[in-house]
């Protein structure tokens, strides 16, 4: 195919009117291309050259973007730098300049070079990332041009999520969009969507065939969330409840020579924590994956220290000095494969055996504490316990659940501790849109429009506007620095809103909120008609609390868990 074809495609995209328009534009590209170029076309249109685990960046700053611009252009650097800083657009400045071509470029050869430029490093890459990525200009059209340069300074930012795009290739190669899940398995289980693109034209079977491997990150379970003791034994019956470990979550594979740590996200930040690799690599020496909450611990008394220790490791050269500061620990809660073995489809109490014969002690690593509970009496003592112990509460587990690659259901329970007067758990939502603030916050927003997701529909649905919580700074600087660059005119497809705020957001931005409670809204399109006829879900008394950099939009808190909150709020 063209790159032009492809660049048309997106630009329908990109206007398209509801999500569904979205999956028939892209099952259409799909279909016309030539196999081999689908996975490309798969990598392409989320703005990248490789799944997003393999950590592969271009590593081309705006300023060097423009400045290969100049050079395919044969301007001053200078001042086409100016022009796209004035602009703060380098997409509509190569629209603008570039000259129109005949012919055009193959999206295999675009693939190609865009690949080259990401792996280029070392001494001199700077100025061959730049000749290259001028050369692919100079060949360029406007439309194509623009699309290239937005790739490659991480601004293609079409909102297509994964669901949109798996649903595109259900539709173009099974003929039915309904067969989206069939490609959802094969999708937790390797989080590589380009993957999944080739095994889907090999057929049914062959996404069947799906396993895990070592080196690919599954896409982590988790856990659903219910008000109370009582609710959570009714659910579960008797099952194991494990402390709940407030530091990061990380999915760690060997292969026997080689570590990989993945997050909740599943970047690569294998790193980030060499301590705990050190640790792991001490005690064993065969192949794995396992998951484990890396808390940071007092260096002097062992102790545990909150979420927030971690984030001081997060800086791009760890040293000895951070290292000995913010010394981790590991609680091992999950092993997924062993050996050659994958374990995910064993009941969780077989995989807990497992993971017991498989331990070994360590002065950085441990099991998480368990304990098997029978009645309310018994988990309000393991919980109170917990907390005791500087843990957030419990992860309840269901004795034959199964591990869900990617899925957020029953079969773990978070257990909480909950505020007076609060709802017992926070919410994670996405900043959809917003209204500009007046007199004290002119300049800025007044308030924030955000939603939960829904999964069934691939949508995001307002909730709640939020104005509180945020400092002067968040206002002034923070915020529009975060969503300035998911600003467009008009709401994005994948949004349902009833409110028509003053700007709009793709759904990128995810922020923790309390509440007081949840209420039944006819402004809100959270569940709407779910509780009742006419109505959706919103918060009263909104308030920001962080923002949650480490989830995506797709990993928001639900509509279907909002329902659950609304219908648990007042325990009898
Ligand atoms: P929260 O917003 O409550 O911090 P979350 O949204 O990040 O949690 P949840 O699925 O709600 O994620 O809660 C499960 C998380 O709890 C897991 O992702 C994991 O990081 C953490 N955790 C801590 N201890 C355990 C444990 N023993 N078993 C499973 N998960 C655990």
């Amino acid at each position: 195919m063209t790159f032009r074809r492809f660049v048309a495609t997106l630009q329908e995209v990109e206007k398209a009117s509801s999500r569904l328009a979205m999956v028939r534009l892209l099952a259409e590209a799909f279909r016309e291309l030539p196999a081999e170029e689908v996975p490309l076309a798969v990598n392409l249109l989320q703005g990248r050259v490789a799944p997003e685990f393999e950590g592969l960046e271009f590593g081309v700053a705006e300023k060097e973007a423009a400045k290969a611009l100049a050079l395919a252009l044969g301007r001053d650097e200078g001042e086409v730098v100016q022009e796209v800083k004035q602009k703060g657009d380098i997409g509509a400045v190569a629209r603008e300049r570039l000259p129109e071509q005949e012919g055009g470029l193959g999206l295999k050869h675009v693939y190609d070079e865009l690949r080259a430029i990401a792996e280029d490093s070392g001494p001199g890459s700077q100025a061959r990332k730049r000749e290259r990525l001028a050369r692919l200009l100079k060949a360029a059209s406007p439309a194509e041009g623009a699309i290239i340069l937005r790739i490659v300074t991480g601004r293609l930012r079409l909102g297509v999520g994964d669901a949109t795009v798996l649903e595109a290739l259900a539709l173009a190669f099974l003929g039915d969009r309904a067969k989206k899940p069939l490609l959802e398995r094969a999708y937790n289980l390797t989080s590589d969507l380009a993957h999944v693109a080739w095994l889907v034209m090999q057929g049914e079977e062959a996404l069947r065939a799906v396993r895990l491997e070592v080196g690919k990150p599954v896409r982590m379970m988790l856990a659903e969330r219910l008000p109370g003791p009582e609710q959570i034994m009714e659910k579960l019956g008797p099952h194991y409840a494990e402390h709940k470990y407030d530091g990061e979550r990380v999915q760690v594979h060997y292969d026997g020579r080689r570590f990989w740590v993945y997050s909740r996200r599943l970047e690569n930040i294998t790193h980030q924590y060499p301590d705990l690799l050190q640790a792991l690599a001490e005690v064993q020496s065969r192949p794995f994956i396992i998951e484990a909450e890396a808390v940071v611990t007092d260096p002097l008394t062992g102790e545990m220290r909150p979420f927030q220790n971690v984030l001081n490791r997060k800086v791009k050269h760890l040293t000895e000095e951070l290292l000995e500061k913010y010394p981790i620990k590991g609680f091992v809660f999950e092993i997924l494969f062993e050996d050659g073995e994958p374990l995910i489809e064993l009941p969780y109490t077989q995989r807990r055996e497992r993971l017991e014969k498989w331990f070994k002690p360590h002065e950085r690593l441990a099991l998480s504490v368990k304990r098997y509970v029978e009645d309310v009496r018994q988990l309000t003592e393991f919980f109170d316990e917990s907390i005791e112990a500087g843990c957030e509460g419990l992860v309840c587990k269901k004795p034959d659940g199964v591990y869900e690659a990617g899925k957020r259901g029953f079969k773990w329970v978070k257990y909480k501790r909950g505020i007076a007067g609060k709802l017992s758990d926070t919410l994670d939502l996405v900043i959809v849109g917003a209204w500009l603030g007046r007199g004290k916050r002119a300049g800025s927003y007044g308030s924030l429009l955000a939603a939960t997701y829904n999964p069934d529909e691939d949508r995001f649905e307002t909730i709640t506007k939020i104005g509180s919580g945020f400092s002067d700074e968040d206002l002034g600087r923070v915020l529009p620095q975060r969503l300035g660059p998911y600003r467009r005119e008009e709401r994005h497809p994948r949004v349902w809103s009833l409110l028509e705020p003053d700007v709009w957001f793709e759904p990128a931005q995810v922020v923790e909120v309390e509440a007081q409670e949840i209420t039944l809204s006819p402004n809100h399109t959270c569940a709407f008609g779910v509780v009742k006829e006419g109505r959706g879900l919103a918060l009263r008394f909104p308030r920001f609390v962080r923002y949650r950099d480490d989830k995506s939009p797709e990993e928001a808190t639900s509509s279907a868990e909002v329902v659950e909150m609304y219908k648990n709020q007042w325990p009898s």
